[in-house]
């Protein structure tokens, strides 16, 4: 439990700033508390358990060994070739916001000692959605895991494909696909960890193709919408359709995992499949 609470001391620090405590409402239930009791209870709301979205430095820092993360590829920036209408503004907004270059966080960490390879999408970045510059740095965290037979984890969220990317999106599917193929090949373990929301092209792609799929409970986790979906099979689906629950129940995930408890599951999966060298 060391971790979380530095993280949470950490937390107290910079948000509390010893005077002004920042409320938060739970969009769930509408609870509402101080910022400093949530990220205590790992944003999980205390009354109704909806987990918060994460951007990638608090999952990063909720999951990893303290000061283990090593972030690698920085400095790859997305380019407007399309001249797509407020696509620079855009992303000049989400970097603001997030403090991150783009929708994807790469780099090396351990878990209780376990090293891996690790990528963090981040829904506070145009929905994470994946254009050439998360398709290029999840592959080159592929490449660089399968050259230092190292396992990757990664923490999907995402609205699908970047559409001011076109076409140079879709293709990111088959890019990082053939990058995971070579790793699984070379007999090194991937777990995906699915997060609230992971739909389109990247549940299309590498966020199913773990060899253990896991995820956070009540995610949204589909590929086209809902609405989409009922008009297209002239259907009433149910009302638990793409939830974690429905895809746990019908086979596409291995396991719902509360957040509280993820740390511990992946270095125990982690440790588990340890090559001995
Ligand atoms: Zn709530």
């Amino acid at each position: 439990m060391g971790f979380i609470n530095d993280f949470a001391q950490k937390v107290k620090e910079t948000v509390a700033g010893g005077t002004q405590v920042q409320k938060v409402t739970c969009k769930k239930c509408g609870h509402e508390d101080s910022a400093y009791k949530l990220i205590e209870n790992y944003y999980i709301c205390p009354e109704c358990g909806y987990h918060f979205r994460l951007g990638a430095k608090e999952r990063l820092d909720l999951v990893c060994d303290k000061n283990s993360f090593h972030e690698l590829f920085t400095g790859l920036t997305s380019i407007d070739f399309l001249h797509f209408p407020g696509y620079y503004e855009k992303l000049e907004k989400a970097r603001k916001t997030t403090g991150e270059e783009d929708a994807v966080t790469c780099g090396i960490a351990t878990i209780a000692g376990n090293e891996f390879a690790v990528f963090v999408m981040d829904s506070k970045f145009i929905m994470a959605s994946m254009g050439s510059v998360v398709g290029e740095k999840i592959t080159r965290l592929f490449e660089y895991a399968t050259e230092h037979k190292m396992p990757v984890v990664g923490f999907t969220a995402s609205g699908g494909a970047r559409m001011q990317e076109g076409v140079i999106s879709l293709m990111q599917m088959a890019k990082v696909s053939g990058a995971v193929k070579n790793h699984s090949n070379a007999g090194l373990l991937y777990i995906t960890v699915l997060t609230d929301p992971t739909t389109g092209g990247v549940t299309a792609s590498f966020a199913m193709q773990g060899d253990i799929i896991l995820s956070e409970p009540a995610a949204l986790i589909g590929f086209a919408g809902r609405r989409v979906v009922e008009q297209t099979t002239k259907s009433q689906l149910p009302d638990n359709f793409q939830s974690a629950e429905f895809l746990l129940e019908h086979g596409f995930v291995d396991a719902i995992v509360p957040r509280r408890e993820l740390r511990d599951t992946l270095a125990e999966l982690l440790h588990m499949h340890k090559r001995s060298v």
